[in-house]
């Protein structure tokens, strides 16, 4: 196991482990219920964590997150939930909706 990357809030930790995984690198979010108990730790040390099972493959990963955050934007908005979806996802994360065509 091996820490790759802090992210800003749980909801984008698991979209990279999921993208992660998707990739063919196993990837889990660690510390994901550290939020829980902020206020009792400086906040820049209870963010979630996306770490990789197989050290070697941290280049990989690194590579695969810098696709992912390059990726073009599209912004749009949740028919079901109202949730703004910024990035290449076309399901909402919050509801599982899919992007309106
Ligand atoms: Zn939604």
């Amino acid at each position: 196991m091996r820490r790759l990357q802090a992210a800003p809030n749980l909801a984008i930790a698991t979209l990279w482990a999921d993208w992660l995984s998707g990739g063919g690198i196993a990837a889990s979010v660690q510390r994901a219920n550290a939020q829980a108990i902020a206020g009792q730790i400086p906040p820049d040390q209870c963010l979630p964590e996306v770490w990789i099972e197989d050290d070697d493959r941290v280049d990989a990963a690194r590579a695969l997150l810098a696709g992912l955050t390059a990726a073009p934007a599209r912004d749009w908005v949740c028919p079901h939930c109202r949730e703004r979806i910024e990035g290449p996802f076309e399901e909402c994360w919050n509801c599982g909706a899919a992007m309106p065509r």
